[in-house]
C-alpha cells in the first residue's frame, strides 16, 4: 500500500494525548459520556460498552437503554435514565448502537445532539446518511469490514482489499471520522491527510464484544475533549495493548480486554 499516505502511531503521542484529571476537575468537567446500546437481545453489548467508557477518562457514565439493570449490576457507578437521549441529562459525547437492533428512532434522536458522536454496530446500519452529513458536532463512525461493506454497497471482500481507499471513501460520503477495525486499525479524518495506523492490535481481539469495549472506550475519549481522530486511535491503541495483556498468548473474552484498558493506560504513561 501507499505508505507515505499512513501515519503509524507512536506511543509518546498517545501518552500526550491522555487526559488526565486537574486539582481543578470535577466529573463534569471530566465528561460525561451517554451510552445507547444494548438491546432485550443483546444486554450484554451495553454492558461492555460501558466497561469501556469506564476506563476512558470521562468523569462519568450515562446509560440510556433497555439494559440499564444488567449494566447497574455490574457496574453500579453508571447513571442510568429512563428518558431517551434528548432528555437523558447532561452528556458531553455519545455511543449509539452496539447491541442496538432496530431502534432506528434512538439513533436518529443521538445523531440530533450537538457533542460528539460515536456511531458503532447497529447504529452504523440504522443512521441516515444525511442526518451524519449534516451534523455540526463531530462524528466518529467505527465499522469492521462488513460493516464498512454495507456502507459503501460493495462486497466484504472489496473492503478488505482495499482498506485505505474503503476508509477514506466513507469519511468524505459520510463527512465523518471512520475508524475502520480489523488486523490493522485505520482512522481517516474527512478533511483528507494521512490516515492513521494502528500499530498494537493482536488478533487475539477477534472476539465477540470486542468492538463493543472499544467503542466505550473511544466515546469516554471524545467526552474528555479529544478530537474524533485522536479519539478513536487513542483508543485502538489502548484498546490492541489490552488485548496483548489479556490475552499473553491464551484466549481472552472482551470483558477481560475492557478490565486490561488500565494497565494498558499505565503502559502508555
Ligand atoms: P467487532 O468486529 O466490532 O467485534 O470489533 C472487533 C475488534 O477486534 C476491533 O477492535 C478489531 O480491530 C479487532 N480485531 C478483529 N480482528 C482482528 C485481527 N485479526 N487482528 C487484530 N485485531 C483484530
Ligand atoms: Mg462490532
Amino acid at each position: 500500500p501507499d505508505e507515505a499516505e499512513l501515519e503509524a502511531l507512536q506511543h509518546a503521542d498517545v501518552a500526550r494525548l491522555l487526559p488526565a484529571p486537574t486539582g481543578e476537575s470535577d466529573k463534569y468537567r471530566r465528561g460525561v459520556v451517554g451510552i445507547a446500546a444494548g438491546s432485550a437481545r443483546y444486554p450484554g453489548a451495553a454492558v461492555l460498552a460501558v466497561s469501556g467508557a469506564l476506563r476512558g477518562g470521562a468523569g462519568a457514565v450515562r446509560y440510556v437503554g433497555p439494559a440499564g439493570q444488567a449494566v447497574v449490576a455490574r457496574f453500579p457507578e453508571t447513571l442510568v435514565s429512563d428518558a431517551g437521549p434528548a432528555r437523558a441529562g447532561r452528556v458531553q459525547a455519545w455511543v449509539v448502537g452496539p447491541g442496538a437492533g432496530d431502534d432506528a428512532a434512538t439513533v436518529a434522536e443521538v445523531l440530533a445532539a450537538d457533542v460528539p458522536v460515536l456511531v458503532d454496530a447497529d447504529g452504523l446500519r440504522l443512521a441516515e446518511r444525511d442526518a451524519v452529513r449534516g451534523r455540526t458536532a463531530p462524528t466518529l463512525m467505527t465499522p469492521h469490514a462488513g460493516e464498512a461493506a454495507a456502507l459503501l454497497g460493495v462486497r466484504r471482500e472489496e473492503v478488505e482489499g482495499a482498506r485505505l481507499a474503503a476508509v477514506r471513501e466513507l469519511a468524505a460520503a459520510y463527512r465523518a471520522t471512520v475508524l475502520l477495525k480489523g488486523s490493522t486499525t485505520l482512522v481517516a479524518d474527512c478533511a483528507g491527510g494521512a490516515v492513521r495506523v494502528n500499530p498494537t492490535g493482536t488478533s487475539w481481539l477477534a472476539t465477540a464484544g470486542s468492538g463493543d469495549v472499544l467503542s466505550g472506550l473511544a466515546g469516554s475519549l471524545l467526552a474528555a475533549g479529544l478530537s474524533a481522530p485522536d479519539a478513536g486511535s487513542t483508543a485502538a491503541y489502548l484498546h490492541g495493548l489490552a488485548g496483548r495483556f489479556a490475552a499473553q498468548g491464551a484466549p481472552a473474552g472482551a470483558h477481560d480486554v475492557a478490565e486490561r484498558i488500565p494497565q494498558a493506560w499505565r503502559d502508555v504513561r
